[in-house]
């Protein structure tokens, strides 16, 4: 039984599917306008253990991820610029070559993680005609008013607006701040579709019923989660930013239009923080994945800190307690390398793994249990096949550690093992550096040479 934190009703609840051994899921994707920092890719990492953790238990997982790649504003408030059409401009390259630069990038990031991909990665631009259609639905059900800059949904229309966050709408007048847009009935109510300024040569726009533009931030995910996952579907995630205007905007969109809800459980994950501030790239306090890469980290050692830490708790990140996580891993791939081939799966170790990671993902205290495997008593060949069960949850790719060396490096070690035993050293240790550009570490043991791979 997999139990998970729902936001709608904060608390630990029983997954229930609503078919039998599926489930549908949709998180929300990245804004394709630079590179995806480490906190972005936190948020991707707990959304692969949740796709992970269901396949464990034998649930066929659909997964959905949509890419931005139009319309999100630097403002929430449905002020500001397309941050894409501004990036494209301040680089001086077409927003649309952008958008495929950082898409590709992104899945590459998802790949180094070794995060699973998901089954259909849709994007917002080639949905434009569903996006369309949705906001004449709810134009036809009354919940939308046109202003000089675009189309508004109306939240007073809705009588649970704001329901997963559990805004105080009462009070929003008084602790409203000054609002950019006038035309605006309530500081809540967002763009559905916002037309072209006459004065603005914009890259990418649509013709509409109401006049040339483009779509608001919101309506992509609203429109292609029914198209690929029906409404309503199982589990909708995010990071926690997520929870008072993007996702309880979807919810108002396609609960307004459909007459039921949009998904039955939210998960949110919580930031990851440097210097004691949210990294983000409006406050500038970002590290990529390949900036991690350049100072000599894994990628994969990012994988193993983001699990020390439960998902809906802050994860505080610093190069100490990356290099930490990198120490753990490669302390775990040594261990690893020396086991023989896998055998069968210690059952009650199996059991404990999975009574953790399925109350709500506990991956820290899964990762407590894989020390305690490696340091059990256990023949090392039950260990190796028990630690490779947890890693289809965990993703470390530990089996990697333990593949046959290939033929050609095979040869070095020989070499290397007659160099030492005439002593040449520096002969050996030539080879050894030789040996470690292709990719493995050698460890010297009383029973002869051990490697490990330090890369895929
Ligand atoms: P964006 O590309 O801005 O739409 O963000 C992509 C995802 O990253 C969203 O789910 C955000 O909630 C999440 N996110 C943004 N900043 C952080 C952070 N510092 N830590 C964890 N997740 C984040
Ligand atoms: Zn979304």
């Amino acid at each position: 039984m997999v139990k998970l934190f729902n936001t709608l009703t904060r608390k630990i609840e029983e997954f229930k599917p609503i078919s039998e051994g599926k489930v549908g899921l949709y998180e929300c994707g990245p804004t394709v306008y630079q590179y995806a920092h480490i906190g972005n890719l936190r948020t991707y990492i707990f959304g692969d253990v949740l796709r992970r953790v269901l396949e464990f238990n034998g649930y066929q997982v659909k997964e959905v991820m949509n890419i931005t790649d139009v319309g999100h504003l630097t403002s929430d408030q449905d002020s500001g610029e397309d941050k894409l059409e501004k990036e494209a401009k301040k680089v001086g390259e077409s927003a649309w070559e952008l958008s495929q630069k950082y898409t590709a990038a992104f899945v590459e990031d998802l790949k180094k993680l070794n995060i699973l991909l998901p089954e259909i990665m849709p994007k917002a631009t080639d949905h434009i005609p569903e996006q369309l259609g949705l906001i004449q639905k709810l134009e036809l059900k009354g919940f939308t008013y046109q202003t000089t800059d675009g189309i508004y949904f109306d939240t007073s229309k809705l009588k649970d607006y704001g329901k997963l966050a559990r805004l105080n709408l009462s009070g929003q007048q008084a602790g409203a701040r000054v609002e950019e847009n006038l035309e605006k009935r309530s500081q809540h109510d967002f763009a559905l579709w916002k037309f072209s300024k006459p004065d603005e040569a914009r890259q990418m726009e649509w013709d509409s019923p109401w006049g040339t533009g483009f779509p608001g931030w919101h309506i992509e995910c609203s429109a292609m989660s029914t198209m690929y996952l029906g409404q309503p579907f199982d589990i909708h995630t995010g990071g926690i930013d997520h929870i008072p205007v993007h996702h309880t905007n979807e919810i108002a969109q396609s609960e307004a239009a459909y007459g039921k809800s949009l998904a039955n459980y939210f998960l949110h994950g919580e930031f990851l923080v440097w210097n004691e501030a949210k990294m983000g790239k409006s406050a500038g306090n970002i590290f990529t994945l390949s900036q991690l890469s350049e100072q000599g980290y894994d990628s994969l050692s990012f994988r193993y800190l983001s699990l020390t830490a439960h998902y809906r708790s802050k994860l505080n990140f610093s190069l100490y307690s990356l290099q930490a996580a990198q120490n753990a891993l490669t302390s775990l791939r040594q261990t690893v390398s020396s086991w023989p081939a896998p055998t069968e799966v210690n059952r009650e170790f199996e059991k404990k793994f999975k009574e953790k990671i399925n109350h709500d993902l506990d991956t820290p205290g899964s990762l407590a249990l894989v020390w305690e495997l490696v340091g059990s008593s256990l023949p090392d060949e039950i260990k190796a096949a028990t630690l490779f069960r947890f890693d289809e949850v965990l993703g470390l790719n530990l089996l990697q550690s333990q593949v046959n060396i290939d033929l050609a490096t095979q040869k070095l070690i020989n070499e290397r093992e007659e160099a030492r035993d005439r002593k040449d050293f520096a002969k050996a240790d030539l080879i050894r550096s030789q040996i470690t550009n292709l990719g493995y570490i050698l460890r010297d043991t009383e029973a002869g040479p051990k490697w490990f791979k330090t890369r895929d």
